[in-house]
């Protein structure tokens, strides 16, 4: 993959602040999902599949890439979503233009749908691959790892050094991926994952389940206590979680789209950048190189603030 342009902003609460442009990855608006999404494809594409199941909500960027990426290949793909989030978005009714098969269901019913569904296209004669929510696991953890390298050599052409790298973390996958890179290769700095909904314990967990699975793939040996210091997945900006009503964060949304050009969402991007705005100020951090990643979700911007802007 072409490496994501890393942006340089300028001075930003008093330190100097760059931004990752994982948004701008050249597939279905791009993001995160984009990223992780290429690695599983690769896995299809070496395989027999004939089909995609996986689960998300209406305004999963994770369903809509997916679905774009199977319907580029003629693949059907299945998606099981919970009824608890299944209002219409952008999203949604893209999956519904890659012709996406979703089936509804109560999120208590979930597992077990994606089970069944499995087992039905298996009986059928019929070959799933199956991609957990958000893309999480090793291959989802791979792709950060190999994002984590383009910071790096970025660091190295240009001669500087990020002392923090912020971003939104949800199912933390892509947080796990940025840690292991840093744990490989030894690097002193802060990656702070800003949860968009998770609270601790639970959510920090998650990343370090995730991060101790990878490195036991990959038969990386570090200490636990390595692991621990560099994990911060912070869950003081979650606000109301996925829902969306947060004036703040609409007024930070509308002020960098307009001093720079640049669309954020309420659900991740927007509400990470108010959180690492915040962060910074309540622990007078000045003085530093900064990095933002814009882990994309653009179609959200418009569901957000299509209609309000
Ligand atoms: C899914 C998503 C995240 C969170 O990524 P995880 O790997 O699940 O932590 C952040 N930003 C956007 C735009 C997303 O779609």
């Amino acid at each position: 993959m072409i490496p994501t342009l890393i942006q340089d902003l300028g001075e930003y609460s008093g330190s100097h602040l760059f931004i990752k442009r994982e948004d701008t990855i050249p597939f279905s608006f791009g993001g995160n999902k984009a990223r992780k999404a290429q690695l599983f494809f690769e896995e299809i594409d070496r395989g027999e599949y004939d089909c995609v199941v996986t689960y998300g909500s209406s305004s999963s960027n994770h369903c809509r890439v997916i679905s774009n990426m199977a319907a580029a290949r003629n693949m059907k793909c299945y998606i099981i979503s919970p009824e608890e989030a299944s209002d219409e978005t952008y999203n949604s009714k893209m999956m519904r233009l890659f012709g996406a098969e979703i089936t509804v269901v109560p999120v208590e019913q979930v597992h077990d749908i994606i089970e069944k569904k499995l087992k039905d296209l298996r009986n059928k004669g019929s070959c799933p691959y199956f991609i957990a929510g958000g893309g999480h696991g090793n291959i989802g953890t791979q792709a950060y790892v190999s994002c984590y390298e383009e910071i790096r050599q970025y660091e190295d052409v240009q001669n500087i050094h990020f002392d923090y790298i912020f971003f939104a973390s949800g199912t933390g996958t892509t947080q796990a991926g940025l840690v292991c890179g840093q744990l490989i290769n030894k690097d002193e700095r802060k990656i702070v994952g800003i949860s968009i909904a998770r609270k601790n314990p639970k959510g920090r967990q998650v990343v370090l389940d995730s991060i101790h699975e990878y490195l036991t793939e990959n038969d990386v040996l570090i200490s636990d206590d390595n692991i621990e210091s560099a994990t911060i997945f912070n869950d003081s900006y979650t606000g109301n979680g996925y829902a969306k009503d947060n004036n703040k964060i609409e007024k930070t949304i509308r002020e960098m789209l307009i001093r720079y050009g640049l669309p954020l969402d309420t659900t991740y991007t927007g509400k990470a950048f108010q959180g690492m705005s915040e962060y910074l100020k309540e622990r007078s951090i000045t003085d530093k190189t900064i990095l933002f990643i814009h882990t994309g979700g653009t179609p959200l911007f418009f569901d957000d603030l299509g209609g309000k802007l």
